[in-house]
């Protein structure tokens, strides 16, 4: 037998390392998911590789601290997957994950709609996935999720074998990690609307032209929360989209409901979710600028016994979070003039750059500003579909207090 050619030297591990600046590693080591790009040595053969491939990291002296995506182009360069180096972010670990945050949602939610992945929360950093039954809506938001995106579809395959799976690549963080925006049908074939149940009310949601992934899991609890208040009640719905609040209170015995949005399309999908429900006969939608509208009704003295204003997000980033926390100021202010005495007002921020003890100041000058007092009833977030990574607090992205004014 001819000698071989000597056995070639094993390769080097391919895996990129990427070294934490001195003493800018110990928010990692205690559990904290990111690096920011200003805390690691940033080198030309860093800045060289693909955005979101898999790499090690280690502290100035070189100890390990975990395996991440990266993305030199990003502020937050390093998303840990795991705190151990050398793991992949492949179709087995997305899986066990997968399987994970399903085991969590089957045992907190009662019925297969929710909000099934919740980026970091659930060792996932960036991915989102909104399920409605059969029906699943995916968005990738970080580089490394999107280089996993065939891993993600097989390991969503082999968790749940939807009917039908929507990438909704559409939302605008995308552009802070370079990548660019589009929605796609990747399996099936979506036939208008999907229903959805949701705290025992039936609802339609178009998860392919809705906002987000077409329906705001979030609101769950707060909507019931709501509900809760608003027996016998003439409620307003502003900012309604596809009627969540509204419908859920008309559903538990509101009076009247009257929806307001400047979204044709969506206060069709709440007028046919009301008729689902039986209730449309006490429903009202008006397609109108909620700020408009609320002005209207207070100068012809029209009053509620619930109001509910749940906005979009006023501060997009933070450079606008003067003028978006005069909006909030504002929002409340109007809605709480057109609460009756002994009435009540659920008020919403989702915007991330808010936290909840601005929130609750800006909710408070708007009250003294319409001259109002009562009681906080509620204080909160989102549902518990949507965990909160506990070194993220700044995460929980949406805050909602329910009063009663005097
Ligand atoms: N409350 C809803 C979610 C609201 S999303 C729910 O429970 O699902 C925000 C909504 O505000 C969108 O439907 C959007 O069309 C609407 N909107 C945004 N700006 C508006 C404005 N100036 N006037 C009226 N509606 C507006």
């Amino acid at each position: 037998m001819a000698t071989a050619d000597p056995m070639p030297a094993p390769a080097p591990s391919e895996r990129p390392v990427v070294r934490a600046l001195p003493r800018k590693h110990q928010r990692m080591k205690a559990g904290h998911p990111w690096l920011y790009s200003n805390e690691i040595e940033m080198t030309a053969a860093l800045k060289a590789l693909p955005a979101g491939c898999i790499v090690d990291i280690v502290n100035a002296g070189g100890e390990p601290l975990g395996s991440a995506m990266f993305n030199a182009r990003s502020l937050v360069a390093a998303r840990a997957i795991a705190r151990a180096p050398g793991v992949a972010l492949d179709r087995q670990l997305i899986e066990a994950r997968l399987r994970a945050a399903l085991a969590l949602r089957d045992r907190i939610v009662g019925v297969p709609h929710y909000r099934l992945v919740h980026a970091e929360a659930d060792g996932l950093p960036g991915l989102i996935v909104d399920r409605f039954d059969d029906v699943v809506v995916v968005q990738a938001n970080t580089a490394g999720m999107q280089r996993a995106e065939e891993a993600v579809l097989d390991a969503i395959e082999a968790v749940l074998a939807p009917r039908v799976v929507v990438l909704r690549n559409d939302s605008p963080v995308r552009t802070l990690e370079g990548l660019d925006l589009g929605v796609r049908l990747v399996k099936g074939a979506l036939d208008g609307p999907i229903a959805l149940v949701e705290n025992g009310v039936r609802f339609l949601a178009d998860p392919s032209v809705g906002q987000k992934t077409g329906w705001f899991f979030d609101q769950r609890d707060n909507r019931a929360a709501v509900a809760a208040v608003a027996r016998d009640a003439r409620v307003l719905d502003v900012f309604a989209y596809t009627g969540g609040f509204g419908v859920t209170a008309a559903v538990n015995g509101a009076r009247e409901v009257t929806f307001v949005d400047r979204s044709d399309a969506a206060l069709a999908l709440a007028e046919q979710s009301a008729g689902l429900n039986g209730v449309a006969d006490r429903c009202r939608f008006v397609r109108a600028a909620a700020f408009t509208e609320m002005e209207l009704l207070k100068a012809n003295g029209t009053v509620f016994d619930v109001v509910v204003v749940d906005p979009p997000a006023f501060v997009k980033s933070r450079k606008d979070l003067a003028a978006g926390s005069r909006g909030y100021v504002k929002v409340t202010r109007m809605a709480a003039d057109l609460v009756a005495p002994g009435g009540f007002l659920f008020t919403a921020s989702c915007s991330h750059n808010v936290g909840a003890e601005l929130f609750a100041d800006l909710v408070r000058k708007g009250l003294e500003t319409a001259g109002r007092s009562g009681r906080i009833l509620r204080s909160a977030g989102a549902g518990p579909d949507h965990p909160v990574h506990p070194f993220l607090p700044e995460s929980a992205y949406l805050k909602g207090q329910l009063l009663q004014l005097d």
